[in-house]
């Protein structure tokens, strides 16, 4: 049994995500991008970019990304870039901070929240139970959300799958969020107007280049003092809240699919959902199952298989 370690930029963990897609687990360890198991390799990917590779096969699998690897022996400058290090003492700042949740899970919707916490309130907040949500279990998260969702100044963009399906095939899921968070955080910057925060930090989802890139056709663009960090919710409490915000969302819109289809929608793209899939399928179809789930993952054509037999 073989562990190899490669570390590799967000593109490249976002390329991964989608490769691996069908080999999904149905759960994913704490800091991981998801956790997947082909052929004996169990894939790991988390936030850090760093990739993990276990099992006989290891080192072939590992082989396919290894041109992606980032440079170990980068000079300072270049390990600062393209990712641009946090100033100091960033995390008692006033800072607009954004999140999205859902973006990996077959059934329910693509959420995006953006959140603005102003230095007077970080101690409330750390009172309340603002953390890293990998952290807390749901019922916690949905309690932290409720309190929060009274007072603090929040956009939340809420994409469930029969919107993102007429969505997708134009546009790559990577640009959608792009736009979502720029949307989202232009709605929070207009709500606290004439305040302006002292930073943005955006949960880093695609280098700044390519997010840029994404959002370069939109009316209005969010560019100004905005930072990038992966883990973002572990700088800055404002980017937590955005992401308590967003999976207590996400939440609300699986139980709302769950009450529509009568059975549980579970989240995830692992094997249990493909079952779950091929029950809406023999329902009514794939235009059925498009009020549920993402249909470009790889877990539609396993579903039609399943319901085909
Ligand atoms: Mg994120």
């Amino acid at each position: 049994m073989s562990n190899i370690v490669i570390e590799v930029p967000t593109a490249a963990i976002e390329k991964m995500k989608k490769m691996y897609q069908s080999y999904f687990k149905p759960t994913t360890p704490p800091g991981a991008v998801f956790a997947a198991k082909k052929n004996n390799v169990n894939i790991t990917a988390y936030r850090s970019g760093k990739v993990l590779f276990q099992g006989a096969q290891a080192e072939n699998e590992a082989n396919q990304w290894t041109s992606y690897q980032k440079k170990t022996t980068a000079s300072p400058i270049k390990k600062s870039s393209p990712t641009i290090a946090l100033p100091n003492g960033f995390a008692s700042w006033s800072v607009l901070g954004s999140d999205e949740v859902g973006t990996g899970s077959y059934f329910g919707p693509l959420t995006v929240v953006a959140a603005y916490v102003a230095k007077e309130q970080i101690p409330l907040l750390k009172e309340l139970g603002v953390r890293d949500s990998k952290d807390l279990k749901d019922p916690q998260i949905i309690a932290i959300a409720k309190d929060l969702l009274t007072f603090l100044p929040h956009s939340l963009l809420n994409v469930m799958p029969e919107k993102y399906n007429q969505i997708q095939p134009a546009m790559s899921q990577g640009k959608m969020k792009a736009i979502l968070h720029n949307q989202a955080l232009k709605h929070v910057l207009d709500k606290i107007e004439p305040v302006t925060p002292e930073a943005i930090l955006i949960d880093q989802f695609e280098l700044p280049k390519t997010y840029f890139a994404h959002i370069s056709d939109q009316q209005f663009q969010v560019k100004e003092k905005v930072y990038f960090a992966t883990k973002g919710e572990q700088h800055h409490l404002a980017v937590a809240a955005a992401s308590i915000l967003a999976r207590y969302s996400f939440l609300k819109g699986l139980d709302q699919l769950t009450e529509d289809a009568g059975f549980k929608i579970p989240s995830g793209a692992g094997g249990n959902v493909d079952i779950v899939a091929a029950r809406l399928i023999k329902r009514g179809g794939t235009k059925l199952l498009g009020h549920y789930a993402k249909l470009h993952f790889a877990n539609t054509e396993k579903a039609m298989k399943i319901a085909n037999k």
